[in-house]
């Protein structure tokens, strides 16, 4: 036998007992195909009609027709793709149209677009740091984050470090024992997307500036969501302006496509359009993306009334379910998880929910620790109080069956 087929054979074998095991473990997923745009309701195969409360279309401009309409003048006036890399074939000035746009939203004074806001934050650490730095996450930053931090020490030789979750105090002493490093950046979440919760920012900013730290904020979950104009986590804490380098994503709340950027200094974007591999040697967004992802900025520019309706559903949707005999983790923001323990009980209300038309998923061990299993719901300030109160029915009947209320 080859070689080449003996290597063949291991792999398969492995990667097959390992789906057995996932499916054992009832942590195999399941993949719902959708038919329609997403949208408070969606058709999805099998099933038809169906209440989404699972999706990040926190703003509803993912079927936006304004949204719509200039994705597809974006592919008229620029094509379909943009066939190389920005510094090889042409840069559209789409993306500098949408890097200025990104800039201002969240209050810096350059931001480089990529292909996605995982993208950006691998991006990012791997290439501004060196074997004189160092790099401190929170505990439960998201994996983008933690891969970033995984390559840009094997990339750089910086040293890396964790720090518990929202421990400040913890962070302080890992910061004084990181006195002598030329360059201390210190990264978290805007919005932990598993607990709903917002990093107290003003805490986080004093220990950073004691240290003569930066702060690098991911406000995936953040932007087009917090602040009276949805700026993010900063504006939230009227600290707009302040946070050194802001990742985000466009594939959230900002038209829900994809495309994520980096936001920091003028200085700091020219080095990462410099020397950011992400950058140099894949292509840029799809202009029609770009197209779409401006225009969703332009109309959260022009209309926070939607950052209040989402604020509305939310407190309203949470209510309910506290009403209802539920016990959400407490937050402010549209991420609403049900924390039910196992990982078979979150899957199993998960399928029952969507037995009654409502689409919310189930998250479990290791995504979210052990024991900690939930079902995680996010409101939309597309949704209606028909919308919610649909939803909070079918949780009534759901937890009733299953004894949790
Ligand atoms: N950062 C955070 C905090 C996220 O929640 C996500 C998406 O789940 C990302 C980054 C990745 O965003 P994108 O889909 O643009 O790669």
């Amino acid at each position: 036998m080859n070689r080449h087929a003996g290597g063949a054979n291991a792999l398969e074998s492995r990667i097959a007992a390992q789906l057995d095991q996932f499916r054992k473990d009832a942590v195999y997923k399941t993949f719902n195909y959708l038919d329609s745009p997403q949208a408070p309701r969606v058709e999805m195969e099998g099933r038809g009609r169906v209440l989404i409360l699972s999706s990040n279309n926190y703003l509803g401009l993912s079927d936006d027709p304004v949204v719509m309409a200039a994705g597809k003048a974006g592919i008229d006036e620029f094509g379909a793709g943009t066939a190389s890399v920005r510094f090889i074939c042409g840069t559209f000035t789409i993306h500098r149209d949408l890097e200025v746009a990104c800039a201002r939203l969240v209050g810096t004074e350059a931001a480089v677009s990529f292909v996605s806001c995982w993208n950006a934050n691998e991006a990012l650490p791997g290439t501004i740091l060196t074997d004189r730095d160092i790099i401190l996450s929170d505990q439960l930053n998201h994996a983008s984050i933690i891969d970033a931090m995984r390559l840009a020490k094997s990339i750089t030789k910086c040293e890396t470090g964790v720090f518990r979750h929202g421990d400040y105090g913890d962070l302080d002493r890992k910061l004084a024992d990181a006195h002598d490093r030329d360059v201390k950046i210190v990264v978290s979440d805007g919005v932990f997307s598993m607990e709903g919760s917002i990093v107290d920012l003003p805490a986080l900013l004093e220990v950073c500036r004691k240290h003569g730290a930066l702060l690098w904020l991911d406000d995936s979950h953040a932007t087009g969501v917090l602040g009276e104009r949805g700026r993010g986590t900063a504006e939230h804490f009227g600290l707009h302006g302040q946070v050194d380098i802001i990742t985000s994503t466009l594939g959230k709340a900002l038209g829900g496509a994809a495309g994520g950027f980096i936001a920091g200094s003028a200085a700091l974007c020219d080095y990462i359009m410099q020397r950011a591999r992400p950058q140099l040697f894949t292509n840029a967004l799809p202009a029609t993306v770009a197209a779409s992802a401006l225009a969703a900025i332009e109309i959260l520019e022009a209309e926070p009334e939607r950052v209040a309706r989402l604020r509305d559903n939310t407190a309203y949707f949470r209510q309910g379910l506290v009403r209802l005999g539920f016990r959400p983790l407490p937050g402010d923001t549209p991420i609403v998880p049900v924390i039910l323990g196992e990982t078979a009980a979150a899957i199993r209300m998960s399928q029952l929910l969507l037995d009654e038309g409502v689409f919310v998923t189930g998250f479990g061990y290791p995504v979210v620790p052990q024991g900690e299993a939930r079902v995680r719901c996010q409101i939309s300030a597309a949704h209606t109080r028909e919308d919610l109160d649909e939803a909070l029915d079918a949780f009534a009947r759901v937890g009733g069956s299953l004894n949790l209320v």
